[in-house]
Protein backbone atom coordinates (compact mmCIF):
# COMPACT_ATOMS: atom_id res chain seq x y z
CA UNK A 1 0.00 0.00 0.00
CA UNK A 2 1.23 3.21 -1.33
CA UNK A 3 2.02 5.85 1.09
CA UNK A 4 2.03 10.11 0.96
CA UNK A 5 4.81 12.27 2.83
CA UNK A 6 3.96 15.61 2.32
CA UNK A 7 6.22 18.63 2.80
CA UNK A 8 4.91 22.04 4.82
CA UNK A 9 6.68 25.01 5.68
CA UNK A 10 6.54 28.75 4.61
CA UNK A 11 8.37 29.58 1.80
CA UNK A 12 11.94 29.73 1.22
CA UNK A 13 12.45 27.32 4.04
CA UNK A 14 13.66 24.69 1.46
CA UNK A 15 10.72 22.75 0.72
CA UNK A 16 11.79 21.98 -3.07
CA UNK A 17 15.12 21.69 -2.03
CA UNK A 18 14.29 18.69 0.13
CA UNK A 19 11.83 17.31 -2.33
CA UNK A 20 14.27 17.51 -5.16
CA UNK A 21 16.65 15.60 -2.57
CA UNK A 22 13.92 12.93 -1.86
CA UNK A 23 12.75 12.42 -5.39
CA UNK A 24 16.39 12.43 -6.89
CA UNK A 25 14.35 15.00 -9.62
CA UNK A 26 17.29 17.15 -10.08
CA UNK A 27 15.52 19.15 -13.12
CA UNK A 28 12.58 20.77 -10.67
CA UNK A 29 10.79 22.52 -13.38
CA UNK A 30 10.40 20.66 -16.54
CA UNK A 31 8.33 22.23 -18.83
CA UNK A 32 8.50 21.93 -22.27
CA UNK A 33 5.38 22.88 -23.26
CA UNK A 34 2.56 25.17 -21.29
CA UNK A 35 0.77 23.56 -19.01
CA UNK A 36 3.29 21.04 -18.26
CA UNK A 37 3.54 20.03 -14.95
CA UNK A 38 6.46 21.48 -12.93
CA UNK A 39 7.86 18.34 -11.52
CA UNK A 40 8.47 19.62 -7.98
CA UNK A 41 4.39 18.38 -7.16
CA UNK A 42 4.59 15.28 -6.40
CA UNK A 43 7.16 12.59 -6.92
CA UNK A 44 7.95 8.66 -5.68
CA UNK A 45 11.30 8.32 -3.12
CA UNK A 46 13.14 4.72 -2.38
CA UNK A 47 14.26 3.80 1.19
CA UNK A 48 15.33 1.05 2.15
CA UNK A 49 13.31 -1.34 0.16
CA UNK A 50 10.00 1.17 1.23
CA UNK A 51 8.82 3.11 -1.64
CA UNK A 52 6.05 6.21 -0.85
CA UNK A 53 4.79 9.38 -2.31
CA UNK A 54 6.42 12.90 -2.01
CA UNK A 55 4.32 15.83 -2.51
CA UNK A 56 5.74 19.49 -1.62
CA UNK A 57 3.34 21.88 -0.70
CA UNK A 58 4.78 24.87 -2.10
CA UNK A 59 4.47 23.61 -5.68
CA UNK A 60 0.58 24.69 -5.97
CA UNK A 61 -0.76 27.49 -7.58
CA UNK A 62 -3.06 28.81 -4.73
CA UNK A 63 -5.66 31.28 -5.76
CA UNK A 64 -4.27 35.17 -6.31
CA UNK A 65 -7.01 36.76 -4.36
CA UNK A 66 -6.04 34.65 -1.74
CA UNK A 67 -4.71 35.98 1.36
CA UNK A 68 -1.06 34.53 1.42
CA UNK A 69 -1.22 33.18 5.41
CA UNK A 70 -4.33 31.77 4.98
CA UNK A 71 -3.35 29.99 1.73
CA UNK A 72 -0.35 28.16 3.71
CA UNK A 73 -2.42 27.40 6.43
CA UNK A 74 -5.58 25.99 4.23
CA UNK A 75 -2.63 23.83 2.57
CA UNK A 76 -1.60 22.51 6.05
CA UNK A 77 -4.71 21.42 6.67
CA UNK A 78 -5.13 19.48 3.67
CA UNK A 79 -2.12 17.62 4.17
CA UNK A 80 -2.97 16.63 7.70
CA UNK A 81 -6.26 15.13 6.10
CA UNK A 82 -5.03 13.58 3.13
CA UNK A 83 -1.24 12.65 3.92
CA UNK A 84 -0.02 9.63 5.98
CA UNK A 85 2.98 11.78 7.09
CA UNK A 86 3.81 15.32 7.46
CA UNK A 87 7.30 16.58 7.13
CA UNK A 88 7.76 20.20 8.79
CA UNK A 89 10.33 22.11 7.48
CA UNK A 90 11.79 25.29 9.74
CA UNK A 91 15.09 27.54 8.75
CA UNK A 92 17.42 27.36 11.07
CA UNK A 93 18.33 30.65 10.29
CA UNK A 94 15.30 32.60 10.79
CA UNK A 95 14.40 30.55 14.33
CA UNK A 96 10.55 30.31 15.19
CA UNK A 97 8.55 32.46 12.85
CA UNK A 98 5.02 34.00 13.58
CA UNK A 99 3.99 31.72 10.56
CA UNK A 100 5.89 28.48 11.95
CA UNK A 101 3.61 28.71 15.01
CA UNK A 102 0.96 29.75 13.30
CA UNK A 103 1.50 25.82 11.13
CA UNK A 104 2.47 24.02 14.47
CA UNK A 105 -0.45 25.00 16.22
CA UNK A 106 -2.62 23.34 13.08
CA UNK A 107 -0.32 20.18 13.17
CA UNK A 108 -0.47 19.74 17.10
CA UNK A 109 -3.79 19.42 16.94
CA UNK A 110 -3.77 16.52 14.17
CA UNK A 111 -3.90 12.82 14.60
CA UNK A 112 -1.06 12.27 11.67
CA UNK A 113 2.42 11.80 12.15
CA UNK A 114 4.52 14.64 12.22
CA UNK A 115 8.14 15.49 11.90
CA UNK A 116 9.92 18.34 12.89
CA UNK A 117 12.53 19.28 10.39
CA UNK A 118 15.38 22.15 11.01
CA UNK A 119 16.58 22.83 7.72
CA UNK A 120 19.61 24.65 6.45
CA UNK A 121 21.97 23.49 9.51
CA UNK A 122 24.72 23.10 7.09
CA UNK A 123 27.20 23.15 9.54
CA UNK A 124 27.98 22.07 13.42
CA UNK A 125 26.89 25.26 14.64
CA UNK A 126 23.80 25.64 13.09
CA UNK A 127 23.10 21.99 14.20
CA UNK A 128 23.55 22.93 17.99
CA UNK A 129 20.66 25.68 17.24
CA UNK A 130 18.27 23.05 16.19
CA UNK A 131 16.87 23.04 19.78
CA UNK A 132 15.34 26.09 19.83
CA UNK A 133 12.64 24.45 17.86
CA UNK A 134 11.17 22.43 20.72
CA UNK A 135 9.01 25.25 21.33
CA UNK A 136 6.59 24.30 19.08
CA UNK A 137 5.47 21.49 20.66
CA UNK A 138 6.39 18.86 18.02
CA UNK A 139 8.82 16.86 19.49
CA UNK A 140 12.88 16.22 18.56
CA UNK A 141 13.95 18.73 15.71
CA UNK A 142 15.89 16.73 13.19
CA UNK A 143 18.13 19.22 11.72
CA UNK A 144 19.03 18.63 8.52
CA UNK A 145 20.67 20.12 5.00
CA UNK A 146 18.56 19.55 2.33
CA UNK A 147 21.36 21.23 0.23
CA UNK A 148 23.99 18.75 0.74
CA UNK A 149 22.05 15.74 2.26
CA UNK A 150 23.31 15.81 5.32
CA UNK A 151 20.75 14.54 8.12
CA UNK A 152 18.64 13.39 5.72
CA UNK A 153 19.29 9.47 6.12
CA UNK A 154 18.35 9.76 9.65
CA UNK A 155 15.44 11.71 8.35
CA UNK A 156 14.57 9.00 5.75
CA UNK A 157 15.09 6.11 8.51
CA UNK A 158 12.23 7.85 10.87
CA UNK A 159 10.06 8.38 8.34
CA UNK A 160 9.96 4.75 7.26
CA UNK A 161 9.54 4.02 11.00
CA UNK A 162 6.38 6.15 11.49
CA UNK A 163 4.81 4.93 7.84
CA UNK A 164 2.49 2.28 8.93
CA UNK A 165 4.01 -1.15 7.52
CA UNK A 166 2.33 -1.98 3.88
CA UNK A 167 -0.47 -3.77 4.79
CA UNK A 168 -2.35 -6.15 2.75
CA UNK A 169 -5.15 -4.64 1.02
CA UNK A 170 -8.44 -5.96 1.71
CA UNK A 171 -9.87 -6.54 -1.88
CA UNK A 172 -10.11 -9.39 -3.88
CA UNK A 173 -7.38 -10.20 -6.79
CA UNK A 174 -8.23 -10.38 -10.27
CA UNK A 175 -11.06 -7.29 -9.92
CA UNK A 176 -10.50 -4.15 -11.61
CA UNK A 177 -10.28 -1.05 -9.83
CA UNK A 178 -11.72 1.99 -11.17
CA UNK A 179 -10.50 5.72 -10.06
CA UNK A 180 -13.11 8.41 -11.29
CA UNK A 181 -10.55 11.41 -11.62
CA UNK A 182 -10.57 15.04 -12.59
CA UNK A 183 -10.69 18.60 -11.01
CA UNK A 184 -13.39 20.23 -8.91
CA UNK A 185 -16.70 19.99 -10.09
CA UNK A 186 -16.17 18.18 -13.66
CA UNK A 187 -18.73 15.87 -12.44
CA UNK A 188 -17.18 12.73 -10.83
CA UNK A 189 -19.84 12.61 -8.07
CA UNK A 190 -22.12 12.65 -10.93
CA UNK A 191 -20.78 10.18 -12.81
CA UNK A 192 -20.47 7.91 -9.74
CA UNK A 193 -24.06 8.63 -8.69
CA UNK A 194 -25.01 7.66 -12.77
CA UNK A 195 -23.05 4.72 -11.95
CA UNK A 196 -24.31 3.10 -9.17
CA UNK A 197 -27.68 4.92 -8.91
CA UNK A 198 -29.92 4.70 -5.67
CA UNK A 199 -29.73 0.78 -5.73
CA UNK A 200 -27.72 0.41 -2.71
CA UNK A 201 -27.63 -3.18 -3.02
CA UNK A 202 -25.52 -3.16 -6.52
CA UNK A 203 -22.15 -1.72 -3.54
CA UNK A 204 -20.66 -2.61 -0.90
CA UNK A 205 -18.74 -0.31 1.43
CA UNK A 206 -15.35 -1.99 1.70
CA UNK A 207 -14.56 -1.61 5.55
CA UNK A 208 -11.41 -0.34 5.21
CA UNK A 209 -8.37 -1.37 6.98
CA UNK A 210 -6.42 2.56 7.06
CA UNK A 211 -8.17 5.33 7.44
CA UNK A 212 -12.06 5.15 6.06
CA UNK A 213 -12.81 2.70 3.36
CA UNK A 214 -11.38 3.73 -0.19
CA UNK A 215 -13.37 0.74 -1.88
CA UNK A 216 -16.80 0.06 -3.15
CA UNK A 217 -17.97 -3.08 -4.37
CA UNK A 218 -19.93 -2.80 -7.81
CA UNK A 219 -21.41 -5.92 -8.97
CA UNK A 220 -24.02 -5.56 -10.89
CA UNK A 221 -25.16 -5.23 -15.66
CA UNK A 222 -22.34 -7.92 -15.81
CA UNK A 223 -19.99 -5.77 -14.06
CA UNK A 224 -17.75 -6.32 -11.47
CA UNK A 225 -15.44 -3.89 -9.98
CA UNK A 226 -14.00 -1.86 -7.12
CA UNK A 227 -14.33 2.22 -7.37
CA UNK A 228 -11.71 3.88 -5.48
CA UNK A 229 -12.56 6.71 -2.88
CA UNK A 230 -16.14 7.46 -3.45
CA UNK A 231 -16.10 8.39 -0.04
CA UNK A 232 -13.60 10.86 -0.42
CA UNK A 233 -15.53 12.95 -3.48
CA UNK A 234 -18.64 12.26 -1.22
CA UNK A 235 -16.88 14.32 1.48
CA UNK A 236 -16.47 18.02 0.26
CA UNK A 237 -14.87 19.84 2.93
CA UNK A 238 -15.93 23.75 2.30
CA UNK A 239 -12.50 25.11 3.43
CA UNK A 240 -10.34 23.37 0.95
CA UNK A 241 -12.74 22.56 -1.92
CA UNK A 242 -11.74 25.04 -3.94
CA UNK A 243 -7.76 24.48 -3.53
CA UNK A 244 -6.09 23.05 -6.21
CA UNK A 245 -3.56 21.01 -4.23
CA UNK A 246 -6.50 19.49 -2.44
CA UNK A 247 -7.96 18.14 -5.22
CA UNK A 248 -4.59 17.19 -6.47
CA UNK A 249 -4.05 15.27 -2.78
CA UNK A 250 -7.30 13.41 -3.15
CA UNK A 251 -6.33 12.28 -6.90
CA UNK A 252 -3.18 10.86 -5.90
CA UNK A 253 -4.72 8.56 -3.26
CA UNK A 254 -7.30 7.55 -6.09
CA UNK A 255 -4.93 6.95 -8.67
CA UNK A 256 -2.34 4.95 -6.63
CA UNK A 257 -5.44 2.24 -5.47
CA UNK A 258 -6.32 1.89 -9.00
CA UNK A 259 -5.99 -0.35 -12.59
CA UNK A 260 -7.86 2.51 -14.69
CA UNK A 261 -8.34 5.77 -14.35
CA UNK A 262 -11.48 7.63 -15.69
CA UNK A 263 -9.83 11.14 -16.30
CA UNK A 264 -12.90 13.49 -16.66
CA UNK A 265 -12.56 16.86 -18.69
CA UNK A 266 -15.32 19.53 -18.35
CA UNK A 267 -16.50 19.75 -22.42
CA UNK A 268 -17.43 23.52 -21.73
CA UNK A 269 -13.81 24.41 -20.61
CA UNK A 270 -11.55 21.94 -23.05
CA UNK A 271 -8.40 20.73 -21.47
CA UNK A 272 -6.70 22.82 -19.19
CA UNK A 273 -3.15 22.63 -16.76
CA UNK A 274 -5.21 21.43 -13.85
CA UNK A 275 -6.79 18.13 -16.22
CA UNK A 276 -2.43 18.19 -17.26
CA UNK A 277 -1.67 18.10 -13.80
CA UNK A 278 -3.61 14.94 -13.27
CA UNK A 279 -2.79 13.06 -16.66
CA UNK A 280 0.72 13.46 -15.46
CA UNK A 281 -0.26 11.74 -11.90
CA UNK A 282 -1.64 8.81 -13.65
CA UNK A 283 1.91 8.49 -16.16
CA UNK A 284 3.58 8.94 -13.54
CA UNK A 285 1.81 5.68 -11.74
CA UNK A 286 1.41 3.84 -15.06
CA UNK A 287 -2.04 3.47 -14.86
CA UNK A 288 -4.55 3.00 -17.54
CA UNK A 289 -6.65 5.94 -18.69
CA UNK A 290 -9.95 5.94 -20.01
CA UNK A 291 -10.36 9.96 -20.69
CA UNK A 292 -14.50 10.96 -20.51
CA UNK A 293 -15.38 14.32 -21.92
CA UNK A 294 -18.21 15.34 -19.57
CA UNK A 295 -21.30 17.57 -20.10
CA UNK A 296 -21.51 16.36 -23.52
CA UNK A 297 -24.90 17.93 -22.90
CA UNK A 298 -23.94 21.11 -23.19
CA UNK A 299 -22.31 21.80 -26.23
CA UNK A 300 -24.64 22.67 -28.86
CA UNK A 301 -23.35 21.59 -32.26
CA UNK A 302 -22.11 17.40 -31.81
CA UNK A 303 -20.93 16.78 -35.47
CA UNK A 304 -18.07 14.41 -36.47
CA UNK A 305 -16.16 17.50 -36.88
CA UNK A 306 -16.07 18.72 -33.30
CA UNK A 307 -15.51 15.48 -32.03
CA UNK A 308 -12.37 14.93 -34.13
CA UNK A 309 -11.02 18.73 -33.00
CA UNK A 310 -11.89 17.64 -29.50
CA UNK A 311 -10.34 14.14 -30.48
CA UNK A 312 -6.77 15.90 -31.64
CA UNK A 313 -6.35 18.97 -28.89
CA UNK A 314 -6.56 15.82 -25.84
CA UNK A 315 -4.48 13.59 -27.66
CA UNK A 316 -1.78 16.50 -28.76
CA UNK A 317 -1.61 17.74 -25.24
CA UNK A 318 -0.82 14.36 -24.01
CA UNK A 319 1.18 13.19 -26.71
CA UNK A 320 3.69 10.89 -26.43
CA UNK A 321 0.59 8.63 -25.11
CA UNK A 322 -1.86 9.14 -27.47
CA UNK A 323 -3.27 5.48 -27.36
CA UNK A 324 -6.59 5.96 -25.13
CA UNK A 325 -9.55 6.22 -25.30
CA UNK A 326 -11.85 8.85 -25.21
CA UNK A 327 -15.64 9.00 -24.85
CA UNK A 328 -18.18 11.80 -24.65
CA UNK A 329 -20.43 11.36 -22.01
CA UNK A 330 -23.22 13.04 -19.80
CA UNK A 331 -23.48 12.29 -16.52
CA UNK A 332 -26.80 14.12 -16.31
CA UNK A 333 -28.18 12.78 -19.09
CA UNK A 334 -26.54 9.12 -18.47
CA UNK A 335 -25.76 9.30 -22.25
CA UNK A 336 -22.96 6.71 -22.66
CA UNK A 337 -22.22 5.99 -18.77
CA UNK A 338 -22.43 2.52 -19.50
CA UNK A 339 -19.94 2.70 -22.42
CA UNK A 340 -17.87 4.46 -19.71
CA UNK A 341 -17.79 1.25 -17.70
CA UNK A 342 -17.32 -1.18 -20.77
CA UNK A 343 -14.27 0.57 -21.92
CA UNK A 344 -12.70 0.79 -18.61
CA UNK A 345 -13.55 -2.86 -18.28
CA UNK A 346 -11.94 -3.49 -21.37
CA UNK A 347 -8.91 -0.84 -21.05
CA UNK A 348 -8.30 -3.25 -17.35
CA UNK A 349 -8.19 -6.50 -19.67
CA UNK A 350 -5.22 -4.61 -21.84
CA UNK A 351 -3.76 -4.33 -19.19
CA UNK A 352 -3.50 -8.05 -18.45
CA UNK A 353 -2.73 -8.89 -21.51
CA UNK A 354 0.30 -11.35 -21.77
CA UNK A 355 1.16 -11.88 -25.47
CA UNK A 356 2.78 -15.77 -25.84
CA UNK A 357 7.27 -15.48 -26.61
CA UNK A 358 6.47 -17.61 -29.81
CA UNK A 359 3.52 -15.31 -31.11
CA UNK A 360 5.42 -12.18 -30.15
CA UNK A 361 8.73 -13.39 -32.09
CA UNK A 362 6.73 -14.53 -35.14
CA UNK A 363 5.68 -10.87 -35.30
CA UNK A 364 7.75 -8.73 -34.35
CA UNK A 365 11.28 -10.41 -35.91
CA UNK A 366 9.93 -10.10 -39.30
CA UNK A 367 9.05 -6.80 -38.60
CA UNK A 368 12.32 -5.56 -36.91
CA UNK A 369 14.25 -7.72 -40.11
CA UNK A 370 12.09 -5.40 -42.81
CA UNK A 371 13.38 -2.20 -40.65
CA UNK A 372 16.47 -2.81 -38.55
CA UNK A 373 18.24 -0.37 -35.77
CA UNK A 374 20.15 1.68 -38.28
CA UNK A 375 24.02 1.31 -37.09
CA UNK A 376 25.34 3.86 -35.26
CA UNK A 377 29.39 4.63 -35.70
CA UNK A 378 29.90 1.76 -38.16
CA UNK A 379 28.40 -0.67 -35.20
CA UNK A 380 25.78 -3.27 -36.50
CA UNK A 381 22.79 -3.60 -34.22
CA UNK A 382 21.02 -7.09 -33.89
CA UNK A 383 17.84 -7.99 -32.28
CA UNK A 384 17.70 -11.47 -32.01
CA UNK A 385 14.98 -12.39 -29.36
CA UNK A 386 12.00 -10.83 -27.41
CA UNK A 387 10.25 -11.77 -24.69
CA UNK A 388 7.02 -9.84 -22.40
CA UNK A 389 8.02 -9.91 -18.52
CA UNK A 390 5.90 -12.04 -16.26
CA UNK A 391 3.73 -10.78 -13.51
CA UNK A 392 4.50 -7.20 -13.96
CA UNK A 393 1.95 -3.73 -13.33
CA UNK A 394 1.79 -3.25 -17.02
CA UNK A 395 2.62 -5.40 -20.31
CA UNK A 396 6.27 -4.97 -19.99
CA UNK A 397 8.61 -6.21 -23.11
CA UNK A 398 12.32 -7.11 -23.44
CA UNK A 399 14.17 -6.74 -26.63
CA UNK A 400 17.98 -8.91 -27.04
CA UNK A 401 20.01 -7.28 -28.95
CA UNK A 402 24.12 -7.46 -29.38
CA UNK A 403 24.70 -3.43 -28.45
CA UNK A 404 21.48 -2.31 -26.72
CA UNK A 405 23.22 0.92 -26.04
CA UNK A 406 23.31 1.71 -29.31
CA UNK A 407 19.58 1.49 -29.88
CA UNK A 408 17.92 4.83 -29.65
CA UNK A 409 14.73 6.08 -28.29
CA UNK A 410 12.61 6.51 -31.82
CA UNK A 411 13.46 3.25 -32.63
CA UNK A 412 12.36 1.71 -28.89
CA UNK A 413 8.89 4.07 -29.43
CA UNK A 414 9.21 1.99 -33.12
CA UNK A 415 8.62 -0.98 -31.27
CA UNK A 416 6.69 -0.13 -29.15
CA UNK A 417 3.87 1.08 -31.60
CA UNK A 418 4.57 -2.39 -33.56
CA UNK A 419 3.57 -4.11 -30.48
CA UNK A 420 0.28 -1.95 -29.94
CA UNK A 421 -0.46 -2.38 -33.97
CA UNK A 422 -0.53 -5.82 -33.11
CA UNK A 423 -1.91 -6.51 -29.66
CA UNK A 424 -4.59 -4.24 -28.42
CA UNK A 425 -3.02 -1.74 -25.57
CA UNK A 426 -4.98 0.46 -26.12
CA UNK A 427 -5.43 2.63 -22.87
CA UNK A 428 -2.22 0.88 -21.05
CA UNK A 429 0.84 2.50 -20.77
CA UNK A 430 3.41 -0.58 -21.71
CA UNK A 431 7.18 -0.87 -21.00
CA UNK A 432 9.84 -1.57 -23.95
CA UNK A 433 12.99 -2.57 -22.65
CA UNK A 434 16.65 -3.45 -24.50
CA UNK A 435 18.78 -5.49 -23.19
CA UNK A 436 22.04 -7.23 -23.97
CA UNK A 437 21.15 -10.57 -24.69
P1 LIG B 1 10.78 26.59 -0.65
O1 LIG B 1 10.21 27.92 -1.03
O2 LIG B 1 10.42 26.21 0.74
O3 LIG B 1 10.46 25.49 -1.64
O4 LIG B 1 12.38 26.77 -0.62
P2 LIG B 1 13.49 26.40 -1.72
O5 LIG B 1 13.75 24.94 -1.76
O6 LIG B 1 13.13 27.07 -3.01
O7 LIG B 1 14.77 27.08 -1.06
C1 LIG B 1 14.83 28.47 -0.75
C2 LIG B 1 16.28 28.89 -0.71
O8 LIG B 1 16.96 28.24 0.34
C3 LIG B 1 17.05 28.55 -1.98
O9 LIG B 1 17.91 29.60 -2.29
C4 LIG B 1 17.82 27.30 -1.59
O10 LIG B 1 18.99 27.17 -2.33
C5 LIG B 1 18.12 27.55 -0.13
N1 LIG B 1 18.29 26.31 0.62
C6 LIG B 1 17.48 25.22 0.62
N2 LIG B 1 17.97 24.26 1.44
C7 LIG B 1 19.11 24.75 1.96
C8 LIG B 1 20.08 24.23 2.88
O11 LIG B 1 20.01 23.11 3.37
N3 LIG B 1 21.12 25.05 3.21
C9 LIG B 1 21.25 26.30 2.68
N4 LIG B 1 22.30 27.01 3.05
N5 LIG B 1 20.37 26.81 1.81
C10 LIG B 1 19.31 26.05 1.44
P1 LIG C 1 -17.29 16.93 -8.83
O1 LIG C 1 -16.83 18.10 -8.03
O2 LIG C 1 -16.27 16.56 -9.89
O3 LIG C 1 -17.71 15.74 -8.02
O4 LIG C 1 -18.55 17.46 -9.67
P2 LIG C 1 -20.12 17.23 -9.37
O5 LIG C 1 -20.55 15.86 -9.75
O6 LIG C 1 -20.43 17.71 -8.01
O7 LIG C 1 -20.73 18.22 -10.47
C1 LIG C 1 -20.50 19.60 -10.45
C2 LIG C 1 -21.66 20.31 -11.15
O8 LIG C 1 -21.73 19.95 -12.53
C3 LIG C 1 -23.01 19.93 -10.53
O9 LIG C 1 -23.81 21.08 -10.53
C4 LIG C 1 -23.57 18.89 -11.51
O10 LIG C 1 -24.96 18.87 -11.54
C5 LIG C 1 -23.00 19.40 -12.84
N1 LIG C 1 -22.83 18.30 -13.80
C6 LIG C 1 -22.15 17.15 -13.61
N2 LIG C 1 -22.18 16.38 -14.72
C7 LIG C 1 -22.90 17.07 -15.64
C8 LIG C 1 -23.26 16.81 -17.01
O11 LIG C 1 -22.95 15.80 -17.61
N3 LIG C 1 -24.01 17.78 -17.63
C9 LIG C 1 -24.36 18.94 -17.03
N4 LIG C 1 -25.07 19.82 -17.71
N5 LIG C 1 -24.03 19.20 -15.74
C10 LIG C 1 -23.30 18.29 -15.06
Amino acid sequence: MANLVAIVGRPNVGKSTLFNRLTKTRSAIVSDTAGTTRDRQYGKCDWAGREFSVVDTGGWVVNSDDIFEDAIRRQVLVATEEADLVLFLVDVNTGVTDLDEDVAQILRRTKVPVLLVVNKADNNEQIYEAPVFYSLGLGDPFPISAATGSGTGDLLDAVIEKLKPGEAEDVEDGIPRFAVVGRPNVGKSSIINAFIGEDRNIVTEIAGTTRDSIYTRFDKFGFDFYLVDTAGIRRKNKVTEDLEFYSVMRSIRSIEHSDVCILMIDATRGIETQDMNIFQLIQKNQKSLVVVVNKWDLVPDKDQKVIKTFENAIRERMAPFVDFPIIFASALTKQRIFKVLETAKQVYLNRKTHVGTSKLNEIMLPLIEAYPPPSTKGKYIKIKYCTQLPNTQIPSFVFYANLPQYVKENYRRFLENKIRDNWNMHGTPINVFIRQK
